[in-house]
């Protein structure tokens, strides 16, 4: 059947045409890695780890497990048996040793030798308890593979849609370098960042189609558009040509937009707002200056991390840091320390399993306890403000203790620094990322202690709303225009300007063009965005007047639910910004000409 068709979330703009390559989430891959004889015992530990695990997920379900499906009990209790089996278990162990390789290698090869032994065997009961040994050592697999960040692209040579269940941050930033045309996820949202990462790296992306993924085949041609979240499976010549059309225009288009960048984001009244760029990728440096940023107002750094399954050192740290910084003079960098866990992870930062990651040990919660990792990027970002104008940030505070106890460790990386004859800015600038409720509730007493704060709506409305940001089944609750998140935004400005401090915005809802209005008349000083939305938001912020933007929210802040907040906010930008409703151009693609200034 030709054109069928399955729908996501547009999570980034562009329009792909490929053969589709399906990454089986069935299968495991294995990395391979040799490793010193002084790792093997911590390997084996990680073995056992893995195991303890699985053995612990098998009895939670054993427990669970209702009183009329008890006796079907026996193969789950084969399988913790076997998991402990001498030829799975002790093989795998005695194989790191003998062989110094990885616990995944190890245990690969101790299947292996089982499977020459089975396949021997003519009983076909025996035979079927492979596939049991099959299963335990999958699951093993899998929990020792949670912390190794591989995909498996193997066997894919030509450019391609990759279509998963789900692609961690650090698989997207390998399919940029794999140069391939666009990704489709059954789960995931907008606000996930695999969904911000492919945006930033201009990626066309679908995320949280609706059904699944499954009815899409290996090698099917497939269109993905990713502005509004239609994937077109075996598409006749009829729709190639139609799509096609539609690339070009949407390339056209983009062209068109960065050609006035440089512009400035001034309202029609001599309101201006600081526009800068979020990054995570030294790649993008040269998008975020054609489109025309202020600056960066949000350099995530945790995606150096993902380069190695090492560390990084001081020293690569620094580097990178003076290179952003060099290259984007005159205009300042806000670098935020190291963001993990969540659902970002790094091969070199072991977390435990949690069961709430978004509520467990990230960012600064982290950073506080590993103090030797923080000091090494307190270290190097110092050391790089030597080189221009410097800001630093910390992610997911909660409160004033843990300001206070960042400031404390950052004395100690000054004063060590000091000592050494070591340059770096005696007065660099300290900000916050405002995304936990708590710190809204307590904004103007952290807004003593701070030189600035930035607003991550992204997390905000994650925790103020209760809503998981990767779950794609409550995304549809995803609600900036929810009064209780334009209260907090609210909040949080006022608090930090009677403390006369700068209060920005670097969530996603930054560079959504149709909250510029709201976000100006609350007074935020800076916006901070994926570079692409750039030229956009800019020539919104042209069109309005200050003084309307005060009004606009003065209204809103009466309102009592998000639908009438979207109703204010919709009459407003009819009334304020009709051109953004209207055909932009004949020349743009009808998805441009319906107008809906949701497309960024
Ligand atoms: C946010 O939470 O809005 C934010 C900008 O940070 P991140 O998306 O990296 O969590
Ligand atoms: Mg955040």
């Amino acid at each position: 059947m030709m054109n069928l068709h399955l729908k996501g979330t547009g999570a980034s703009p562009g329009i792909a045409i490929g053969p589709a390559f399906v990454l089986e989430s069935g299968k495991v891959k294995i990395v391979k890695r040799r490793i010193s004889r002084s790792d093997v015992a911590q390997e084996q530990e990680r073995f056992v780890h893995a195991v303890g695990v699985a053995e612990n997920e098998i009895g939670a379900i054993l427990e669970d497990i209702p009183e009329e499906l008890k006796e079907h009990s026996g193969v789950l209790k084969s399988h913790l048996l076997m998991l402990k089996d001498r030829m799975v278990f002790d093989r795998t162990l005695q194989t790191i040793e003998n062989d110094c390789i990885n616990a995944e290698w190890a245990l690969d090869k101790a299947v292996k030798h089982i499977h020459s032994l089975f396949a021997q065997v003519k009983d076909s009961y025996i035979r079927e308890r492979m596939e049991d040994i099959e299963y335990v050592v999958k699951r093993v697999q899998v929990l020792l593979a949670s912390s190794e960040e591989e995909m498996n692209l193997e066997g894919m040579d030509e450019p391609c849609v990759v279509v998963a269940q789900e692609l961690s941050p650090a698989d997207t930033v390998q399919m940029f370098k794999q140069n391939i045309l666009a990704f489709v996820t059954a789960a995931g949202s907008r606000t996930s960042h695999t969904a911000i990462l492919a945006r930033a790296l201009g990626i066309p992306a679908v995320v949280g189609v609706e059904h699944g993924i499954r009815g899409i085949s290996q090698d099917d041609t497939i269109i993905v558009d990713g502005l509004t979240g239609d994937i077109i499976m075996s598409p006749d010549d009829d729709t190639i040509e139609k799509y096609t059309e539609k690339q070009q225009s949407y390339i056209r288009y983009r062209l068109e937009v960065i050609h006035n960048s440089a512009l400035p984001a001034e309202t029609r009244d001599g309101y201006r707002v600081k526009i800068k760029a979020n990054m995570e990728l030294l790649e993008e440096i040269p998008s975020v200056i054609s489109h025309g940023a202020e600056g960066v107002g949000l350099f995530r750094t945790e995606f150096l991390y993902l380069a190695s399954r090492e560390l990084p050192s001081e020293e690569t740290l620094y580097n990178a840091y003076r290179e952003v910084i060099e290259r984007l003079s005159p205009y300042p960098v806000t670098i935020r320390t190291l963001d993990v866990g969540g659902d970002k992870f790094v091969s070199s930062v072991s977390l435990d399993d949690e069961i709430n990651p978004a509520l467990g040990l990230r960012a600064i919660r982290l950073c506080l306890k590993e103090k030797g990792l923080f000091w090494d990027q307190l270290r190097a970002i110092l050391r790089a403000s030597v080189h221009g104008q410097v800001r630093i940030l910390f992610p997911l505070v909660s409160g004033r203790t843990e300001i206070m106890q960042v400031k404390a460790l950052l004395e100690q990386v000054k004063d060590e620094l000091r000592e050494a004859g070591v340059p770096f800015d005696e007065s660099i600038k300290l900000g916050i990322m405002i995304e936990v409720p708590s710190a809204v509730m307590v904004a103007d007493i952290l807004a003593r202690e701070v030189d600035f704060f930035s607003i991550g709506t992204n997390d905000l409305i994650q925790y103020a709303l209760a809503i998981d940001r990767v779950n794609e089944s409550v995304s549809h609750m995803y609600e900036p225009l929810h009064p209780g998140v334009i209260r907090m935004i609210h909040t949080s400005v006022t608090a930090a300007h009677n403390a006369g401090i700068e209060v920005a915005m670097c969530g996603e809802m930054a560079g959504e063009s149709m909250y510029a209005p709201i976000l100006l008349g609350m007074g935020i000083d800076e916006l901070s965005m994926n570079a692409l939305v750039i030229p956009k938001i800019k020539r919104i912020i042209r069109r309005c007047v200050y003084d309307d933007c005060v009004e606009l929210v003065r209204r809103i802040l009466d309102a009592s639910s998000g639908s009438e907040i979207k109703y204010l906010l919709d009459d407003f930008l009819r009334h304020h910004c009709p051109e953004e409703f209207e055909p932009l151009d004949e020349r743009y693609p009808e998805f441009m000409k319906t107008g809906s200034p949701l497309l960024n």
